[in-house]
């Protein structure tokens, strides 16, 4: 067992994470979207490490973090920058979006997955900057959680998954955006929305044009269909109680779970739902407010973790703007099990 140091984001905890993070270490940082679990980049022994402490399949990949843009050309992190690129780095980044682009030379095959290709971001989050800067080097950071839980949103939530297996968390309080960031490849024929996140498809679009959203981004894959990203194929973010999504009116929803109301019956509902429901609630944010079901939504499959539910029936998210990336996880979370009401 390691000890696992929570730091606060001093200029002096900052050094001391840039230094261990160049000499092949591990830490946990806070970024706009959720906590990262960091490796130098261009390092694939230390990169390997994430993949160990996450438990993660060898096969996905991880996203680059970058701290200038300059960094991109100054690392050899791809072999060429599309024209595209450019567009979307100038309205959105810094920010919740990641571009895949063909692979530089710099990138060893434990980043990429094997693929020819590499996911880069640049964060907006003063933290993550801040220590990309003082590492001195591009970071490959995955959510910082044990793979198949709920993404970390907080502090705390990194510690109960992975103290005693990585030194040190940087405490930035909780993420703003709470969802992982969007991931478009510009790799395809059409840019390609891989997952969605906090940057929609409809400011994508409004930027590039044209664009598509990869089919299993809102639909599970059939089998024998191919994942256009490694991540797609894997279940995520599953909560231990059995977790049913109700596509509904209000009214329909709230019979629905009143009717089968018992001790180990709970809610995963909207705020408006919980003094109409008689049975455990945990919300994750307003029903109209998309912006705070993603920054809710982890912490909440987390509380559900922390209760003895067996069965918990979930409102079922709309898809359109910030909402699909809320629908996207919590579809997975459920294992795409949907009953459809009135
Ligand atoms: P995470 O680091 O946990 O946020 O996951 C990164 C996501 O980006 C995963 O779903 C990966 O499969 C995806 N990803 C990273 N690099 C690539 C790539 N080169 N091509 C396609 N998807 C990628
Ligand atoms: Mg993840």
């Amino acid at each position: 067992m390691l000890k696992t140091e929570i730091l606060l984001p001093t200029k002096e905890n900052i050094n001391i994470v840039g230094a261990a993070l160049r000499s092949g270490m591990l830490a946990a940082l806070p970024t706009e979207t959720v906590y990262g679990l960091a490796a130098n980049a261009l390092d694939g022994g230390a990169v390997k490490k994430i993949f160990e402490a996450k438990g993660r399949p060898a096969d996905n990949p991880l996203i680059v973090h970058i701290s200038d843009l300059e960094q991109i050309k100054n690392f050899s992190l791809v072999r060429e920058i599309p024209s595209k690129a450019y567009l979307l780095a100038e309205r959105f980044w810094p920010g919740p979006l990641t571009i895949i682009m063909p692979k530089g030379t710099a990138i060893p095959n434990e980043v990429s997955a094997g693929l020819d290709t590499v996911a880069i971001r640049f964060p907006s989050h003063p933290v993550v900057r801040a220590v990309i800067s003082a590492a001195d080097r591009p970071l490959a950071a995955p959510s910082a959680n044990i793979s198949g839980s709920p993404s970390p949103t907080t502090a705390a939530h990194v510690f109960g998954d992975l103290n005693g297996i990585i030194p040190y968390i940087i405490d930035g309080g909780a993420c703003t955006v709470g969802v992982e960031s969007t991931v478009i490849t510009l790799c395809t024929d059409i840019p390609t929305v891989l997952r969605p996140g906090g940057i929609t498809p409809e400011q994508l679009k409004d930027v590039l044009g044209e664009i598509a959203v990869a089919d299993a981004v809102l639909h599970e894959l059939k089998p024998g269909q191919k994942a256009e990203s490694p991540g797609m194929k894997y279940k995520h973010y599953a909560p231990k109680a059995h977790l049913i999504l109700i596509r509904s009116s209000d009214d329909n929803y709230i019979n629905f779970v009143n009717e089968r109301a018992g001790d180990t019956v709970g809610a995963l509902c909207y705020d408006e739902d919980i003094d109409r429901l008689n049975v455990k609630c945990v919300s994750y944010g307003k029903k109209s407010d998309y912006a705070m079901q993603a920054a809710m939504l982890f912490d909440a499959l987390r509380q559900l973790d922390n209760t003895d539910l067996e069965t918990v029936y979930g409102r079922c998210p709309e898809t359109a703007g910030l909402a699909m990336a809320v629908y996207n996880r919590l579809i997975r979370s459920a294992g795409f099990e949907v009953i459809e009401l009135a």
